[in-house]
């Protein structure tokens, strides 16, 4: 875990402004410190919903098809080539224990590859300030447990839908079953972890809190499902039965894109429903892109649609195309809605003590956005705020008395 950046003794007097979107008097800077407005941005659009402007990463547009950035909000500017780094690794890894023929490797990284690096961002942020083990070991064996059971019983639905057919036909109902049932049920079940952990969190409650127990706990569920949908190639021969392609294939599904889908969409779930249950006031509350309903939605329909790719008898190029524009909609969609819950989670109108911005590395006053470069308080990790930030009476009543 990286130390907080130490806190620089005083700011020089700063000029204010009435933001023309939040009507708050904030410093005069590139971004509005109480609401996120770009103020520099000449298009009253643009400014407010700064769609060029990731809540949490600012110098990325919202729509990007990142997956570090996505999948890790809190990380911080300086965090991200590293995990870049282990995210290709995992990639490098993958494509060689499957050129190599090696079943347990194979297996292994598949499994575990992205659960670690998610565990290890978990790590470094914090999110749980200090209490690391207790919600993390919960998230993850309770969605290991359901993704084992859920690969004993949706597996042979899966299996038998993809046994050769005379009248081979996407209706027939076990194919209904194995293409519905099992990864909607699938998707409901990745959600249990979070609510066991929301049932027991006190305190401050912040939505990427809840990003990070969904996506942990479908994880742990992916983990253990893979681990037991591939555990056969360890004694059947695949890899040499197989053809390079196929089970490179297989391998991407089961090891990137089944746990990135799964990962991205219930933590999305969990964003939204930490949201509208948290103690933090936000306006993001009743509006439908920060529904944890239409966010279930959205994650079944995309689960669903991949049940469908899985056994539509696809050739491998077509079913890697499928998933991968699975994942990248559903980056666009769950980043769409981070960044509205972001903007409209931290309305306080308060300035605290000076420090320096963990992204832009300016030395700022602490408020819910950065006027520098605009990242959201709420996805700096916790390590890299000041503690006590919100100074009773720290708030400036007029213009011009900011120091
Ligand atoms: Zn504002
Ligand atoms: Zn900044």
């Amino acid at each position: 875990m990286s130390d907080p950046a130490p806190l620089p003794a005083e700011l020089p007097v700063l000029a204010t402004v009435a933001c023309p979107y939040c009507s708050a008097v904030v410093p005069d800077a590139r971004y509005c410190g109480a609401c996120g407005a770009h103020l520099a941005a000449a298009d009253g659009f643009r400014a407010a919903q700064r769609l060029h402007s990731y809540a949490a990463f600012p110098d990325e547009p919202v729509f990007r098809l990142a997956v570090v950035t996505s999948l890790f909000p809190h990380l911080s500017h300086r965090a991200k080539a590293p995990f870049r780094a282990g995210f290709g690794l995992v990639l490098v890894l993958v494509l060689v224990f499957a050129l190599a023929g090696t079943s347990g490797p194979l297996i292994a990284i598949s499994a575990l590859g992205v659960p670690l690096l998610f565990v290890l961002y978990i790590w470094e942020v914090d999110p749980y300030e200090g209490s690391f083990l207790p919600p993390t070991f919960l998230c993850l064996v309770i969605g290991a447990a359901l993704g084992a059971g859920w690969a004993v019983v949706g597996g042979s639905y899966v299996d038998k839908a993809l046994l050769p057919s005379l009248f081979p036909s996407l209706t027939s109902g076990s194919s209904v079953i194995a293409a519905i049932a099992v990864p909607g049920i699938a998707q409901l079940l990745m959600c249990v972890p979070m609510l066991v952990v929301r049932s027991m969190q006190r305190g401050r409650i912040e939505s990427l809190d809840g990003f990070v127990a969904g996506a942990t706990g479908a994880l742990g569920f992916t983990l253990a499902a893979t681990v037991d949908l591939m555990a056969p190639w360890l004694s059947n021969g695949q890899l040499t039965h197989q053809s390079f392609l196929a089970n490179v294939t297989q391998v991407i599904l089961r090891g990137v894109t089944l746990p990135l889908v799964s990962a991205l969409a219930t933590g999305f779930v969990g964003a939204a429903f930490w949201a509208k249950t948290g103690a933090v006031s936000t306006s993001a509350k009743g509006e439908w892109i920060a529904s944890p309903l239409v966010a279930l939605v959205v994650a079944v329909i995309i689960q669903v649609g991949l049940g469908f790719a899985d056994i539509a008898a696809l050739s491998d190029a077509v079913l890697i195309g499928v998933n991968l524009a699975a994942l990248g909609v559903l980056t666009l969609a769950m980043r769409a809605g981070i960044h509205h819950v972001l903007l409209h989670e931290a309305l306080e109108v308060g300035v605290g003590p000076p420090r320096v911005c963990p992204n832009c590395v300016h030395i700022v006053p602490a408020m819910a956005f950065c006027p520098q470069c605009g990242v959201a308080d709420r996805a700096v990790a916790r390590p890299h705020r000041p503690s006590g930030m919100w100074l009773a009476g720290a708030a400036p009543s007029s213009p011009g008395e900011l120091t």
